[in-house]
This record gives structure tokens, C-alpha cells and sequence, in this order.
């Protein structure tokens, strides 16, 4: 007796570990998520759901799905000129034109496919620049999946303090050259500074750590990495992967004035396409191989790509002349704000926290936080994860996607419409009631 088809979900488990091709895509408790399109703050599934989208690709799309402009651009580019893989393209020109006007920080850039990449590449020419071994990273940041900064990102409360990799594998040794330090603890930084700091080659931070919601950083913590690693000659990094472009054309460094040596950028500087830059001071970007003689070795088959620099050009077109920011900032400032009221109403003590287009609701009483929003990773160890996750369950049934694992963020895109808050609100009221019934 014939089966019928075998369904794609099945067939991609048995040639792709787990059926999906990243960590966290396969979602605990959602079933199978075959994707079949997408398309503004929509996108649909196989078995015939929509949802209205807040996950938002962990980021990227902040002009929202498959942008017509965003779109065209990189069409259009493809049809004409494909990648080479040797000198250089007018769109790479301009695209490190706008980078070096727009960053505080950069002089000089280089294009990367992922954000890990530039990371990555930040931290070996932090340590080519000065010889020295260490490097340290905050607990609750994520900088990619590369060995050095693998670790301490979202961790139990028994592994706080101690190094908690997120993955096996890692060499005990590279594990050891990285120090994690309590996010928005000035004084453990210069305690470290003081002990360790002619070891210490990068300091590599999010500047508001988006990997575990939302934790706005106090305006005197960046200032004093920032005077830190100028007295130790230590590399100061601003891992902007995140907040690059999405809350500010300037990245976070505009917003709090405090300039690293590095940035990193990646996901809304392209909509989507992969990509992910590495900027910052002339002298620094000056020792990578793509000058010839210099020492950092950088390379990549995939920089530059026409197609994707297309797709950043386009973008950032958009972004600078459209009113985008001012857009998902209203947006953002909308739904945190009704959300709190609207929990407030129903008796369910939570903290919704973000920043622009990002919001957060922890399930845990923030009245008694600084500013009543979170500051800290300890902060968040209050936190009730089974009711941060099982909330998002609930959202799916009234078509709203926030993706349902501990303390993700979720993001609004200029596609999102007030309806889109709207039905949020809705879905939120619909979800908390059926959880407290
Ligand atoms: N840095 C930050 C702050 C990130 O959030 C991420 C990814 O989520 C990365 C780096 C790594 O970027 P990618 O996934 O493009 O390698």
C-alpha cells in the first residue's frame, strides 16, 4: 500500500541533522516549521498557517521581507555582474564610502558574509596589534560561533561567574584566554584592567546586549571600557551586529557617543542578504592581508558579493531616505507601552523592556530594578522561563510569531503596521487569559 509523499520536514531530518541548517532554528514544542513564504511582516508555513512575523530572522529584515527595492537591487545586479573573487567592485566602493560617513568609528572597512566572521577577525587582529593573549567578552552577549567567544551567553545561575561554554569541542586552552566579566559592572572592569590588563588584547562587547532581550548599558560603563582600554592599549570592539543601522544609522556608538577601535556590523545593514562588516580605526584595519605585507590574514570567497552589496546599498538607501527609524520607533515605543498597561491590567507582573524597534516581555516583577527595566544578566535570573516560552506558545495560536525560546527579543520592521500592534495586543490578551484560566 502506497504511503504517500514522505513530507519535507521527514526528508530533511534524514540529510540534515535535526532538518534545519542552524542551532535554535528547530524550535522545542512547535513542531515542524517548513517555511513557503515570506513577504513584509508576514510569512507563511506548509501546512498552511500565517503568521505576523516579530522574530524577524533573529534581526535582519528591518525594512521587512523580501523588500521590493531591497529585492530589485540585488536582481538587477545579478543579472549583470556576477561575483569574481578578485579586485574590486564600484558597489563595494560605495558601500565603504557610507560606512566610514556613517560610523563614528570607521576609517577603514571590510566586507565579511556573517557577523561571526567580522568578530572573529576584530579579535585576531586585536591580537596581532598588540601581541597580547586575553580577551574579554560580557555574560548574556553573543558574538558568533567561533571558539574564543563561545561561551557564557544565556547560562543557568550555577554557571554565572564561571565559564560556561556553548558548545564541546573548544580547546581548554582558547577557553582560558577569554575572561567573562558581569555586563554594566564598571568596577569588575577596572578590577580586571588592574590585575590583567598588559594581557589583555580586545575588549569585545554588544553595546546593549540584544541576545538576552534587551539590557540597556549605563552611559558610565561604556565610558570607562572606553578609558580602560585607551590607558591599557587594549583594542575596544563594539559588537553592532544587532544594533548597527537597526537603532541607528551610527550604530549604538552615535547614540552614546563612546567611539571603539572596531565595530562589527551585520543583519539590518543588508535586509536579510548575508552579510557582515568589520570597521574602525585605519591603523587597526590597516594590518589585515588585504594590504599587501600587512600580517592579519583576511579572506573569504564569498566578500563582496555583488548581489549582496546591492542588497546593503539599497538598504541603506531607503534607511536614509525614508522615515524608517522614526517608523519602527513609534512602533516599538507602542507596543511596550501598551503591553506593560495591558499586563498591568490583568494582574501579571512582567517587564517589557527594548529599546526602538525591540521589545521584551520577561515574566518576572521589575519594580524594584534600576529604571524598572533590567541592567544586569543577574537581573534576569528572575525571570520565569517556563512563562516567557509558554506565553510565545500560546501567541501562535493567534497567528503571532515571537519566537518561543528563553529571553529572545523581538523585533518590529518598517512593514509592521499599527493593525500589526493592534493584533499583537490582542494576541497577548487572548494568550495571558487562556494561561491564567
Ligand atoms: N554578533 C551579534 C551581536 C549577534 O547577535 C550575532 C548573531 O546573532 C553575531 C555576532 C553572529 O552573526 P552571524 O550569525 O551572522 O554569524
Amino acid at each position: 500500500m502506497s504511503s504517500g509523499p514522505v513530507p519535507l520536514a521527514e526528508r530533511a531530518r534524514t540529510v540534515v541533522p535535526g532538518g534545519v541548517n542552524s542551532g535554535q532554528r528547530n524550535v522545542p514544542g512547535l513542531g515542524d516549521l517548513v517555511i513557503t513564504g515570506t513577504g513584509g511582516a508576514r510569512f507563511r508555513t506548509a501546512d498552511g498557517r500565517e503568521f505576523t512575523d516579530f522574530h524577524a530572522a533573529f534581526g535582519p529584515p528591518l525594512l521587512g521581507h523580501n523588500d521590493p527595492d531591497v529585492a530589485r537591487a540585488a536582481a538587477e545586479t545579478g543579472a549583470t555582474l556576477g561575483h569574481m573573487g578578485v579586485g574590486v567592485t564600484e558597489g563595494e566602493v560605495l558601500l565603504a564610502e557610507q560606512l566610514v560617513e556613517l560610523l563614528p568609528s570607521v576609517e577603514k572597512v571590510l566586507l565579511t558574509s556573517t557577523g561571526s566572521e567580522a568578530t572573529f577577525h576584530a579579535l585576531r587582529v586585536a591580537r596581532a596589534a598588540t601581541g597580547r593573549r586575553l580577551v574579554v567578552k560580557f555574560q548574556g552577549c553573543y558574538h558568533g560561533w567561533h571558539d574564543s567567544v563561545s561561551l557564557n551567553v544565556i547560562s543557568e545561575p550555577a554557571k554565572v561567574g564561571g565559564h560556561d561554554p556553548i558548545s564541546t569541542g573548544i580547546l581548554t586552552e582558547v577557553l582560558d584566554s577569554t575572561l567573562v566579566l558581569p555586563f554594566n559592572d564598571s568596577a569588575a572592569v577596572r578590577h580586571a584592567f588592574a590585575e590583567l590588563g598588559s594581557d589583555i588584547a580586545a575588549v569585545i562587547v554588544e553595546p546593549v546586549p540584544h541576545n538576552v532581550g534587551a539590557l540597556l548599558p549605563y552611559e558610565e560603563f561604556l565610558t570607562t571600557l572606553r578609558e580602560e582600554t585607551r590607558r591599557a592599549g587594549s583594542v575596544l570592539v563594539f559588537d553592532e551586529v544587532i544594533t548597527g543601522f537597526r537603532h541607528d544609522l551610527g550604530g549604538w556608538q552615535r547614540i552614546s557617543g563612546v567611539t571603539p577601535d572596531l565595530t562589527t556590523l551585520g543583519k539590518a545593514i543588508a535586509n536579510g542578504a548575508p552579510v557582515g562588516a568589520i570597521g574602525g580605526r585605519a591603523d587597526l584595519m590597516d594590518l589585515f592581508s588585504t594590504r599587501p605585507g600587512a600580517p592579519a590574514f583576511f579572506a573569504g570567497t564569498y566578500n563582496g558579493h555583488p548581489g549582496v552589496v546591492a542588497a546593503a546599498l539599497a538598504t541603506l538607501r531607503k534607511l536614509r531616505e525614508e522615515p524608517v527609524h522614526e517608523h519602527v520607533f513609534r512602533l516599538g515605543e507602542r507596543a511596550r507601552t501598551e503591553l506593560r498597561e495591558l499586563y498591568a491590567r490583568l494582574g501579571v507582573p512582567v517587564t517589557v523592556a527594548g529599546y526602538g524597534s525591540v521589545f521584551v516581555t520577561y515574566f518576572m516583577d521589575g519594580t524594584a530594578l534600576d529604571g524598572g527595566v533590567p541592567r544586569t544578566y543577574e537581573d534576569l535570573l528572575a525571570n520565569d522561563a517556563a512563562r516567557f516560552v509558554g506565553y510565545r506558545r500560546r501567541l501562535l495560536d493567534h497567528g503571532l510569531f515571537e519566537l518561543p525560546l528563553n529571553l529572545k527579543r523581538s523585533h518590529i520592521s518598517y512593514a509592521h503596521t499599527d493593525e500589526d500592534v493592534d493584533r499583537l495586543l490582542e494576541g497577548t490578551e487572548a494568550a495571558v487569559k487562556a494561561v491564567l484560566a
